[in-house]
């Protein structure tokens, strides 16, 4: 099986900055968004942090996706994710002006034959396979939660002026709760990785329709994701990380 990436950062329409950041390491099969939050430029530093503990957990000295089983590449993520919220909350402590950052990741290694898709907050993981568009990964967010208990709708929580809270964090408490899936990966999919920014501005089936007519090129695909959010407004930032199994 062969894995084609592309990620692409960007900062929209209406904001000064970019919180959000990625990391793409195809040799190691590493993919993450982290979408940071807080103020005066801490959520560009919590992101930041997020992103670095996993490239250092998952380092080319001590890490063989060719090798690696999907028990082991789960256990390895769930660590460095835990040490991403343990960084975060230490820097938080030693700088006054951090109070309150944190961010949202969501992080993909291929191991193998095998997707292992872990996050917390409620930057997305989709996968398109055959044609249709499937949500791998459950928000942890206010509306989400709504959702599911069956008092909005999807279409309502999409547009709603609380759709940015989020119930789950790294940085915002000392034991972070990671959800971690294993996912097996078949020739024709393709996995995207998201930060809020894309799926707030386009919907489920608009972001299947855009990744459906660019499967096979993973730099197009990410490109014409950014603009059709940008189109509808792009109201935040967006990130994307396009991975073509074939
Ligand atoms: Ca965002």
């Amino acid at each position: 099986m062969r894995l084609a990436a592309y990620g692409q950062s960007d900062v929209g329409r209406r904001r000064d900055g970019n919180e959000d950041e990625f990391i793409l390491e195809p040799d190691l099969g590493l993919y993450a968004v982290a979408d940071g939050m807080g103020g005066h430029a801490a959520g560009e530093v919590a992101s930041g942090l997020a992103v670095d503990a996993l490239a250092e957990a998952i380092h080319p000295s001590n890490w063989r996706p060719s090798e690696a089983r999907a028990d082991e590449a789960a256990e390895r993520l769930h660590a460095a994710i835990r040490d991403a919220n343990q960084r975060i909350c230490d820097s938080i402590v030693e700088h006054d002006d951090r109070r309150g950052m944190g961010t949202t990741l969501v992080a993909m290694i291929a191991a193998g034959d095998t997707a292992v898709i872990a996050h917390v907050g409620d930057s997305r993981a989709y996968r398109l396979r055959a044609g249709s568009l499937e949500r791998l990964t459950s928000d942890h967010s206010w509306v989400n939660e709504q959702v599911k208990l069956g008092l909005l709708s999807d279409e309502v929580a999409q547009r709603h002026p609380m759709r940015n809270i989020v119930t789950r964090a790294l940085g915002s408490r000392q034991e972070v709760q990671v959800d971690v899936l294993t996912e097996g990966m078949r020739p024709g999919d393709v996995y995207l990785l998201c930060s809020d920014g894309l799926n707030t501005m386009l919907t489920d089936e608009e972001i299947e329709r855009v990744l459906g007519t660019h499967a096979a090129v993973p730099k197009r695909a990410c490109g014409a994701l950014i603009d059709a959010a940008n189109e509808r407004g792009g109201e935040d930032n967006i990130t994307v990380i396009v991975i073509s199994v074939s």
